[in-house]
């Protein structure tokens, strides 16, 4: 059995849909869990909702700890309040999931600015607030598990979710640099992109929505939250039953030696789509380096 004895976890966002299930599942192996959670529409408005308090009203009939924050990760001072709430009631933060989502969906050439940035302010610059004072936390106790919530929208593309979609794939630069930044101090940084039947998706996914119970995602979020744990910088695609891996590849591309073949052309990239664009052989570098290194060794080879 995986367990969570000892550990401490914030769920953002926690209030309904995948958070609730990630916030369940953790406390009912022993997690002590701060449900994040200001309640609101799924466009991020107002509507005097307190889901955090049924989730935890949940968790502890069943004989877990937990306690509701109510902050908006979107707010620039939230994080320091909610690892506060965490340090405060149950000394340390072990585990983050940075799931709080809001939806503006617009095609791109009517997207209004205060969409964008409601959009950006709750999943990218929230994720930013919150994790930058857990990490801090972590670094201390040299143990740390984060987990960001991507979408396909970003990582794929989805019409109408130019917002969305690129503060999705955001959090996977963030993913990336945070993984290298937390490797000597026992900070595991991983990603997923889920497939859920939530308030979010119900238009989305129709009559299909059945099939994607959030209760399928929370599995693969508790593993990499997990002490057991030593994958870092992953993204997983997780939805009704199914994990899968998502990996940004680099192709071997094409070369010409500016030394002995002289210097690249417009006609030259033309001409050359195929070996450019060619899958084989590609790699999945684990830092900027590896692509450096594969470059400098084409130089000097
Ligand atoms: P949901 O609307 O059911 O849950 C999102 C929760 O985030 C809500 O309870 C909401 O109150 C909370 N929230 C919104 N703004 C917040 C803020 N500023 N601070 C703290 N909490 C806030 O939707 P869901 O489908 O469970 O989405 C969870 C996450 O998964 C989101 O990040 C979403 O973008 C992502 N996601 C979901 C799917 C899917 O298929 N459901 C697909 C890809 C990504």
């Amino acid at each position: 059995m995986i367990g969570f004895e000892d550990r401490v976890a914030i769920v953002t966002g926690a209030g309904r849909g995948l958070g609730a299930e990630h916030a369940k599942l953790l406390a009912s192996r022993g997690a002590r869990v701060v449900v994040n959670d200001p309640g609101g529409s799924v466009h991020g408005t107002d509507d005097g909702s307190r889901p955090a308090d049924e989730v935890v009203a949940e968790i502890t009939a069943a004989g877990g700890a937990a306690i509701a924050d109510y902050h908006s990760v979107a707010d620039p001072g939230s994080g320091e309040a909610i690892v506060a709430a965490a340090v405060g009631e149950f000394g340390k933060v072990d585990i983050l999931v940075n799931n709080a989502g809001i939806l503006r969906d617009r095609a791109f050439h009517n997207l209004a600015v205060e969409d964008l940035h409601a959009v950006l302010d709750v999943h990218l610059r929230g994720a930013f607030y919150v994790t930058q004072p857990a990490v801090r936390v972590m670094r201390e106790h040299g143990y740390g598990r984060i987990v960001l919530t991507s979408s396909a929208s970003g990582v794929l593309g989805n019409f109408g979710q130019s917002n969305y979609g690129a503060a999705k794939m955001a959090l996977i630069g963030l993913m990336n640099v945070l993984k290298i930044e937390g490797v000597k101090h026992g900070i595991k940084v991983n990603a997923i992109a889920p497939i859920a039947g939530t308030r979010m998706t119900q238009e989305l996914l129709g009559e299909m929505a059945d099939r994607f119970d959030p209760a399928l995602v929370a599995p693969a979020v508790a593993y990499l939250c997990s002490e057991e744990c030593a994958l870092t910088g992953e993204l997983w695609s997780v939805g009704g039953g199914t994990i899968s891996r998502f990996f940004i590849g680099l192709t071997d591309g094409y070369f010409k030696d500016p030394g002995s073949e002289g210097p690249l052309t417009i006609e030259d990239v033309a001409a050359n789509l195929a070996p450019i664009r060619d899958e084989t052989g590609y790699l999945v570098g684990e830092s900027s380096r590896d692509e450096f290194t594969k470059l400098a060794g084409k130089l000097t080879g």
